[in-house]
């Protein structure tokens, strides 16, 4: 079979549509390729070979080694030249390329084919000996840190020795002699660490680099990388053979990146940054500041003309934003890359609507595109600007704005400090010079990350934005000194614990303590900006117009108090899929009344403890009603355990006993006869009504009465009553009994009706595997995830951890793909689901399904429950435009 795909003047062997077997880079230098881009041309070796070599200990498949060679020849055909050839040499990189884009996670190899004859030709066809010096050395330390493990910090003291022996600050000043130099250290210095001579065969430099690049699959940068991105099933990476341009020809060369609209904001702007006499990785190495692409109009007219209209043939081809790798060479341009923008969610917002906008997309292609699980960060926190300009804090510097929100904490100089610094509670600044991918874990816990060296394509930058980590790259000014631990910036000195604020938003660094507050969405929700100040809430409301349109499920949402009923339904929530009533007693004497309940002696003093919390639950309901203006609520009953009511400390004992009138003694003793050995599985849910059936009829009352309420103000309401924690269809009956005896009593009272439902929660095993039965009297089931995944898994949900990590994580014990109390285990509880919704169904066609607890607002599970049909998923408030976003994703 095929291994190696051609691609080079015009004609291409792959496509862009071959991402799995080509990886994203070589389907795109095909595609490229193709449409007739300037692309130096190469081949890609496919990703199927890269299994089989994981696979098979390093080995080849058949007839892999002999295809790469035809392709070699073929591609030295066609540039008249030969690898490693002492008069006419052929140079190529080789570079790795995996189905999903994994930015620094694989490395490539640069000017391949040098040694010291071809380098000597080199010199004889071009006139340049700095530049060919330069990309032998560069090629050396490459090949030297990527394919043999010599450490690359020893490159470059070695480097750094002959630039200081010279008096010299950058690497261009150093002159052929002094290249010539650091070339004879480099060889000493490969000889040390490998015992071997640097290779000058060239087909023996190829063939090491390429199994390079297949074991840099699963080195653990890489592994890392796609554990902490979900990235799963791809079959491993592509290696692409190209022949190589050169950006280090001097000044009329250069190298750069480029964004076809702005990565950070999304708006529609050219945003790229290029060095010239420079190569490969110098743009994005942070090793010099890049300049930005509308100076490259100064330079070189020509190039930059050529790179606009190339930004609108890609997009017009690709249909959404690229990010692209260019070289100049000697004033000519070459692509060396595209592949769709990693972007922050801002940008995500903006480009999907303003293409929608242009024609060049539909509002499904933005839907499916936008990543739902990043979604949550366009509710994240910005700095306080009204504290800034109250205060009138002045910025103690400025880098660049690489990826938004506002962050303060203390500040740290390494990963490691800042992870044990995040461990202990502490709200973490990140600050390095600059950042490498071993600083990924640091990262990921920092609120916030500057650096001083590197642009927005920097490692810090792009690592940042897809971790929705607020970060200020390249700011210049600031000096550190990872030692004795302190950093200095423009006459200002901090230590290691002081506190930093930064802006992602604006690159503003601040030397204070600033509060972080709402985003900007969250704020116009909440009156306090307006809509027409705010660009970010506009394209949201655009977008969720989208994603309404196009969604079929119900996303309702769990909230028990008005406050957040009202954000939730500001949030897009279409209801209330959950209320749980136990929250409301707590706070202020709603306690007491409740543990007058649980301790009373008889019915009587029940009664006269539940008459108590009557009106307040009351007063709950209509309070949330009136927030959700006719959207139905479905309200479940009195749940947990009754002693988790009960004081256990003395001060409150005390109190309680002068209340009732009995000793502290009685108190003590009656708590402790509440106590359970496994109260998950105790004293709760319906049981509780069906014991004290008065419970239930307050709480009834409560919901029915508030509904009438707010009925006579005029506004909609649609109760639905939840029994919880039903095994058996003989308690729910018994409890629906209850509850419509109650609701009638209040009808004929209050002379009105209100529409209602009575149905039930779904967590016990026992309830799914008979819900036909169940379903002859209820009108709705609510599948609470939570509980029944602890009971169909058995694992309780907290003292699960101990083991569920190694299940989840362990690549040996993976016995769940996720966490199962976060997405939901589809194999198991989700089956249980489903029959549970089909019985459900056949006995009552119109019933009502929906799902509750943390696994309603998680997009992988939203997936699922489309898929069987459910009417709803209920979830948090702020998890609600998530959900909806998924839900309509589901559809598409
Ligand atoms: P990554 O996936 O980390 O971006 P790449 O394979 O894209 O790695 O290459 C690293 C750098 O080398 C990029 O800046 C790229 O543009 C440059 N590069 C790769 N191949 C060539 C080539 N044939 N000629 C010139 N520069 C190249
Ligand atoms: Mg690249
Ligand atoms: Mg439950």
């Amino acid at each position: 079979s095929n291994y190696v795909y051609f691609f080079g003047s015009g004609k291409a062997d792959g496509t862009a549509q071959m991402k799995d077997i080509l990886g994203g880079k070589g389907a795109n230098l095909a595609e490229m390729t193709s449409i007739g881009l300037p692309v130096p041309p190469g081949f890609t070796i496919s990703t199927e070979a890269c299994a089989y070599y994981s696979a098979n200990k390093g080995a080849y498949p058949d007839g892999m080694r002999e295809q790469v060679l035809e392709n070699l020849y073929r591609l030295e055909k066609l540039m008249g030249a030969k690898l490693g050839d002492h008069e006419n040499p052929l140079l190529v990189s080789v570079r790795s390329g995996a189905a999903q884009s994994m930015p620094g996670m694989m490395d490539t190899i640069l000017n391949l084919g040098l040694n010291p004859d071809s380098v000597k030709a080199l010199i004889a066809k071009t006139g340049n000996e700095r530049f060919a010096w330069d990309s032998y050395r560069r090629f050396m330390q490459m090949f030297g840190d990527v394919v043999m493990g010599v450490p690359h910090h020893e490159f470059e003291r070695a480097l750094q020795d002959v630039k200081d022996e010279q008096g010299k600050v950058f690497d261009t000043e150093l002159n052929s002699k002094d290249l010539h130099e650091v070339i004879a250290r480099y060889q000493r210095l490969y000889k040390r660490f490998t015992g071997e001579d640097f290779p000058t065969d060239p087909h023996d430099q190829l063939f090491k680099a390429i199994d390079a690049v297949f074991s840099s699959w699963n080195n653990e940068r890489a592994i890392k990388y796609r554990q902490m991105n979900d990235i799963r099933g791809l079959l491993g990476t592509a290696v692409n053979v190209q022949c190589m341009v050169f950006g280090n020809m001097g000044d009329t060369s250069g190298t750069g990146v480029a964004f076809t609209r702005d990565p950070s904001s999304g708006e529609n702007r050219f945003y790229g940054e290029y060095l010239m006499n420079a190569q490969g990785e110098d743009v994005v190495a942070g090793i010099r500041t890049p300049q930005s692409i509308e100076t490259l109009k100064a330079v070189n007219l020509d190039v930059y003309e050529q790179l606009v209209s190339i930004r609108s043939i890609l997009e017009k081809h690709y249909h959404d934003m690229q990010d692209v790798e260019f070289t100049i060479q000697e004033g000519k341009l070459y692509m060396l890359q595209t592949r769709n923008g990693k972007r922050t969610i801002f940008s995500w917002l903006r480009t999907q609507v303003e293409m929608v906008e242009e024609g060049l997309i539909t509002k499904e292609m933005a839907v499916s595109r936008v990543p739902s699980g990043e979604f949550g960060k366009l509710f994240a926190p910005i700095l306080d600007n009204k504290i800034i300009k109250d205060q009138d804090l002045k910025e103690v510097t400025h880098g660049l704005n690489a990826s938004p929100g506002g962050a303060c904490g203390e500040i740290y100089f390494t990963a490691q400090k800042a992870e044990e610094m995040a461990a202990l509670g502490k709200d973490v600044i990140l600050v390095r010079t600059e950042t490498s991918p071993e600083d990924i874990g640091g990262m990921a816990i920092s609120k916030g990350v500057v650096t001083c060296r590197g642009g927005m394509t920097s490692h810090a930058a792009v690592v940042a934005r897809g971790m929705g980590c607020p970060c200020v790259s390249g700011a210049g000014d600031i000096r550190i000194n990872e030692p004795k631990k302190y950093l200095q910036v423009n006459g200002v000195t901090l230590n290691e614990g002081d506190y930093l604020s930064i802006d992602g938003f604006t690159g503003a660094i601040y030397a204070s303590k600033i509060p972080v507050r709402s985003s900007e969405i969250v704020q116009v929700l909440n009156g306090n900006m307006k809509e027409s100040e705010s660009i970010v809430f506009q394209n949201y409301k655009t977008f969720m117009g989208y994603v309404n349109d196009i969604k079929t499920m119900g996303v309702y949402t769990n909230a028990d108090t008005p406050n957040d009923t009202h954000m939730a339904v500001a949030l897009g929530a279409e209801g209330i899929g959950l209320c749980r009533t136990e929250h409301m007693f707590f706070g202020g004497n709603r306690i007491m009344s409740i543990r007058k309940m649980i301790l009373a002696n008889n019915i009587v003093e029940r009664e006269k403890a539940l008459a108590e919390l009557l009106p307040m639950q009351r007063e709950d309901f209509e309070g949330i009603f009136t927030e959700l203006q006719g959207l139905p609520a479905t309200v479940r009953l009195l749940d947990p355990p009754l002693h988790e009511f009960l004081p256990n400390d003395h001060t409150s004992r005390h109190e309680l006993a002068l209340q009732m009138g009995i000793s502290v003694e009685e108190v003590a003793q009656k708590s402790s006869a509440l106590h359970e050995f496994n109260p998950m599985l105790g004293f709760r849910g319906c049981r509780l009504a069906i014991i004290y059936p008065e419970i239930l009829r307050m709480q009834v009352r409560a919901i029915i009465e508030a509904a009438i309420n707010v009925k006579r103000k005029g506004i909609e309401v649609f109760p639905e009553i939840m029994i919880p924690l039903v095994g058996n269809y003989k308690e729910f009956e018994f409890c629906k009994r209850q509850a419509i005896e109650v609701i009638n009593e209040i009808f004929d009272e209050q002379n009105l009706h209100v529409e209602y439902k009575v149905g039930t929660m779904i967590e016990v095993p026992r309830a799914a595997i008979t819900a036909d039965e169940i379903a002859r009297e209820a009108e709705f089931f609510s599948f609470g995830t939570n509980d029944l995944t602890q009971m169909t898994c058995g694992f309780s949900r907290d003292d699960a951890a101990s083991f569920l990590g190694p299940y989840v994580n362990d690549p040996d014990k993976q016995f769940y793909d996720y966490d199962p109390f976060a997405t939901i285990d589809i194999d198991g509880v989700g089956k249980i689901v489903k029959i549970a919704a089909e019985l459900g169904r056949s006995v009552r066609p119109d019933i009502k399904l929906g799902i509750c607890g943390e696994h309603g607002g998680d997009p992988k599970t939203i997936a699922f429950c489309q898929s069987i049909g459910l009417n709803y998923v209920s979830c948090s408030p702020f998890r609600v435009p998530i959900a909806r976003l998924a839900a309509a994703q589901a559809v598409i």
